[in-house]
């Protein structure tokens, strides 16, 4: 046998669970500089049909991913492709670049990438709104095209083929937005963290994924089929029949494991001894609705409303999310939920922050602060979700407050708002809740002054962590670090709840811990109120409230507060669900 082909393994660090088997394809954001070639006069016109050919084939992927969107009665996604299909018509497009390729006489792939690059810088200086948009557009479908120029490298991950295991370096939140679960099965990444927004989007739809892997190990495998093993974290190359057959045999216990779960979806989030779990859902996606109707969910605790455009990277405008908003609520029937306004930063970066950022975007204008300082947007957005909450019981929720008054400046534009709306003969009846999402040490520390303010009080641990610890989320190299189990951490949530309940103002935990089965005991131990959890996690979460006890949950927030360090707490809560649960639960929890 060929060294080449044995069956080897890669061990990388396991982001989202699930097991797949595919072929590798590898996938890059085109963003890397393209080599010039200097083309013979003679070799001109093939440079302009392989221009052409490029163009037909975009069009022929937006004419697909169109006629998809609109079966999946996705229209306003459905029109935006129709207004990118018709840019491919434009002069700048169609004759701008052949011109270039004449007259320099380079490779087309490198003019086409130098209009691009031109293009961003000239976008980035308009003020204009429209035009801005327009520029957008235009830089989003430029990437497609690129990606046809350059072949077996794709730059969307909407236009891979069916049954795709991907490689990227990188993996943005609006990368996994796009994916499509028909084509792609699992996706691996040199860099990126388990709680980055990537991490979060592939946990919601149920993707594979795993982190830490370098491409030169697994690049002699592209394009054969491979094994990800996201329990593990393991890649297997060239597997043989026989471990093909096995993790065939294992995909289908995990699977089975999830059915039997489900089976719990219809009883109450009790403890055994009868106290009653706040747990609700996190959602992204819209289409996630439908899923928490089926597991009978009580509500969405967290909708990030950021992904609604996220995988477009422009901001949408009132109407558009007036849209959007109304769907999802009505799809609510009734039952509560959560908006959270823009967290914009981080590692979520529109096409024009990723232009111009500077510094760490954790630490600089991200969520509230950039609304505050975006008063249009923010009132946009402000608007749309209060003229949409007439049609429910919304909530709206501020993300990475650090400082009192940045919650009053927001609540007061939501009170102007609500002025605006009612002398514009839109009345807005309902009062709407308003929530404080404590995500920084500043928030937390002030927790009674901000609970003062507000309705309610979402601990969001995945930046809390970050913050806290001084530890990157995204950032692979200092993964080991990002410990929750910290007792730092705990006694933070401690002080929170502590405070808020002071004011009867009621606490949840919205990060990834609450999806973690092994961190449940202990929140309702320290007082939590209510768990908002990713929708895959949600029937194993109730699993474990409905296996454990108040008196047990006291016990062991005693037992945690005695130990001192990440790795003690560490073992005593690994210990305590693997002690309570069969080793099935073990391969699909968040360990
Ligand atoms: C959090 O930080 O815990 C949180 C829920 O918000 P996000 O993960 O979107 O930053
Ligand atoms: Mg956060």
């Amino acid at each position: 046998m060929n060294v080449k082909t044995r069956e080897s393994l890669i061990r990388g660090n396991p982001i989202s669970h699930g097991i797949a088997i595919g072929n590798l394809a590898l996938f890059t954001h085109d963003n890397g500089a393209i080599p010039q070639r200097d083309v013979p006069l003679s070799e001109v016109p093939h440079e302009l049909d392989r221009y052409d050919e490029a163009l037909k084939n975009t069009k022929k992927d937006l004419q697909r991913l169109k006629e998809q969107l609109e079966s999946d009665r996705s229209q306003e996604a459905a029109a935006i492709l129709e207004t990118h299909l018709q840019l491919l018509d434009d002069p700048i497009l169609v004759t701008e670049i052949k011109d270039n390729i004449v007259k320099t006489k380079k490779n087309a792939d490198y003019v086409f990438q130098c209009f691009l690059l031109q293009y961003q810088k000239k976008f980035n200086e308009i003020k204009d709104l429209f035009f801005r948009e327009r520029g957008c557009d235009l830089l989003d479908i430029s990437r497609r095209v690129l990606g046809h120029l350059r072949g077996a490298e794709r730059s969307s991950l909407a236009l891979m083929p069916p049954n795709t295991i991907v490689f990227s370096h990188e993996v943005a939140a609006s990368d996994v937005a796009e994916v499509d679960l028909q084509n792609i099965c699992a996706i691996i990444s040199d860099t990126g963290g388990n709680t980055s927004h990537a991490a979060i989007v592939a946990k919601a739809k149920g993707i594979p994924y795993v982190a830490n892997v370098s491409y030169e190990l697994i690049e002699s495998a592209l394009n054969t089929e491979v094994i990800v093993d996201a329990q593990a974290g393991d890649i297997i190359l060239f597997p043989s029949k026989k471990t093909l057959s096995k993790f065939h045999r294992a995909r289908k216990q995990i699977y089975a494991t999830f059915q039997e779960l489900e089976k719990i979806c219809p009883l109450k989030a009790e403890t055994y001894d009868g106290y009653k779990m706040g747990l609700v859902a996190n959602i992204e996606m819209v289409n996630e609705i439908e899923l928490l109707h089926q597991y009978g969910v009580a509500g969405v605790g967290l909708f990030r409303s950021e992904y609604i455009f996220l995988s477009k990277q422009k901001f949408p405008t009132e109407e558009e999310q007036f849209d959007i908003y109304s769907r999802i609520v009505s799809e609510m029937r009734g039952l509560p939920i959560v908006i959270r306004t823009f967290d914009i930063g981080g590692d979520k970066l529109t096409i024009e922050q990723q232009a111009t950022h500077k510094g760490n975007p954790y630490l600089g204008c991200r969520a509230i602060r950039f609304l505050l300082r975006e008063p249009d947007i923010f009132r946009a957005q402000i608007r749309a979700i209060l003229r949409a909450s007439e049609k429910g019981n919304v909530s709206i929720m501020f993300p990475m407050i650090s400082d009192l008054s940045e919650l009053i400046e927001a609540k007061e534009l939501i009170a102007e708002v609500q002025n605006e709306l009612s002398h514009s003969g839109k009345t807005i009846e309902k009062k709407v809740r308003i929530g404080c999402m404590i995500e920084v040490p500043s928030a937390a520390m002030i927790a009674d002054l901000l609970a003062k303010e507000c309705d309610f009080i979402a601990i969001g641990t995945n930046d809390l962590v970050q913050y806290l610890l001084a530890v990157d989320r995204s950032n692979q190299a200092v993964n080991k670090l990002y410990n929750p189990m910290h007792p730092a951490l705990i006694r933070m949530l401690k002080l929170v709840v502590g405070q808020a309940s002071q004011y009867g103002v009621p606490v949840s935990v919205c990060g990834e811990i609450a999806g973690d089965p092994r961190f449940t005991p202990l929140l309702i131990g320290l007082g939590i109120n209510e768990l908002s959890v990713s929708l895959r996690n949600l029937p194993l979460i109730k699993k474990v409230i409905r296996h454990t006890s108040v008196v047990r949950c006291h016990e062991l927030v005693e037992e945690v507060q005695s130990l001192s360090t990440p790795g003690e707490i560490q073992d005593l809560l690994n210990q305590e669900f693997q002690s309570t649960f069969p080793e099935e639960y073990h391969h699909i929890a968040l360990t």
